[in-house]
């Protein structure tokens, strides 16, 4: 198997299984239960907590522990949108967002009466900051940017846009969806209010996340229940899921800082690059080039419609290689277009005729190789003698 779709979801690190095994049969109790074995669980998500604070230079009580980035995305959005509404009720946001802040954010435009701009990006998939600042106004309580994006990879100057919005509005609150960036991009939440994370996307187990909210931010509650999470997500608290995460950070951040790790990534990345770029049938993504990103993703379009993109998908798919469409939380509804890629100014009519790879450092040159190989049959078998008159 080839598998070039990291962006969607990791497998879990071995070592990080070791511990999420190890919590979850040898410390399975409630954490705020009363007896020695809560006790004691209660000390491992706290030493948890402690870990990836200091890895993230905050504190253990500004993390609350989700399900996933989808759960913490609305409880930011929802939460400061309810919470700060007596302030006003305009939301800045881009037109490149994940569903899980996008549409949270059409529910309290069309259900609870806000008002929410949708900035544009330039070709390369990035906000400018003085857009985002001439966007605020007087009712403006809240700015939501994606840190990298899932489906091309551009990463939006995030510290710079807290930075610059909070010097001008202190009060407006920031947040970030971080959920691809842990890994792949270095993290600065000094001016940053909330940021999401998503633990799947770096080798922890599916089904856990987490929002980071700084000291002195107030959100509403979106469940209610038990105190647990400092009152701010109700249910007992996965002890094992929170140490996996701990671990899988550490591990991502140690890995992300040996040069040898992401010159190792940079390279798989520049030879599937190149090896795409010979064919003239195919327009790649810019914000995906070595030179402007971080090299985890590789992105492009088709610029004939004549075979669908599913057709292509299904018949690598054969030959063992996973590529995704577009997101993998969009991969069922291809027929419409697909807003990334308008946001860039792509055509509508071909803006689904995309294709995201993603690697990682599990990524083997050789593995590269098999998959342009596999690449050149489809396109030889779907196109014939047209790919080699093209190329
Ligand atoms: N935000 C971004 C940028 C993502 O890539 C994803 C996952 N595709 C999510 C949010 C949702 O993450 P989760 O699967 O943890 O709910």
């Amino acid at each position: 198997m080839i598998y070039l779709d990291y962006a969607a979801t990791t497998p879990i690190d071995p070592e990080v299984k070791k511990i999420f095994d190890h919590v979850q049969e040898e410390f399975f109790a409630n954490p705020d239960s009363l007896h020695g074995l809560g006790v004691a669980s209660a000390t491992l998500l706290r030493d948890a907590k402690q870990e990836i604070a200091k890895l993230l230079r905050v504190k253990p009580q500004e993390l609350i522990m989700t399900s996933g980035a989808t759960e913490a995305n609305n409880m930011a959005l929802f939460g400061a949108a309810r919470q700060y509404q007596n302030r006003g009720k305009h939301i800045v946001t881009t037109k490149i967002e994940h569903a899980s802040v996008y549409k949270p954010l059409i529910m309290l435009e069309e259900d609870e009466g806000f008002d929410i701009t949708y900035l544009s990006v330039d070709k390369y998939g990035k906000v400018s900051i003085e857009d985002i600042l001439a966007a605020i106004t007087e009712e403006t309580i809240l700015v939501s940017v994606i840190h990298v994006n899932n489906e091309i990879g551009s990463v939006q100057p995030v510290s710079e846009i807290a930075k610059a919005v909070k010097a001008e509005h202190p009060d407006i609150i920031v947040h970030i969806d971080m959920a691809q960036s842990v890994g792949k991009v270095p993290i600065d939440l000094t001016d940053i209010d909330l940021a999401t994370f998503s633990g799947h996307k770096f080798y922890a187990p599916k089904g856990v996340g987490m929002l980071y909210r700084k000291m002195g931010i107030t959100l509403k509650p979106v469940f209610a229940g038990g105190q647990q999470e400092q009152g701010a997500r109700p249910g007992t608290v996965n002890v094992a899921f929170t140490a996996a995460v701990a671990k899988a950070f550490s591990v991502a951040v140690n890995r992300m800082e040996d040069k040898a790790n992401t010159d190792r990534v940079k390279e798989v990345h520049k030879r599937l690059y190149e090896g795409l770029s010979q064919y003239a049938m195919l327009e790649m993504t810019r914000s995906t080039h070595p030179d402007q990103n971080m090299p985890y993703f590789v992105h492009f379009r088709f610029k004939t419609t004549v075979v669908e993109v599913e057709t292509y998908v299904n018949a690598l798919s054969e030959k063992g290689a996973c590529v995704a469409t577009r997101s993998s939380c969009h991969s069922k509804s291809m027929a419409m277009a697909n807003p990334i890629l308008l946001a860039i100014g792509c055509k509508s009519e071909t803006s689904r005729y995309s294709i995201r790879l993603s690697v990682s450092h599990l990524t083997k040159l050789a593995e590269i190789d098999a998959f342009l190989e596999a690449f050149k049959e489809v396109m030889e078998d779907l196109h014939g003698a047209e790919v080699h008159a093209a190329s």
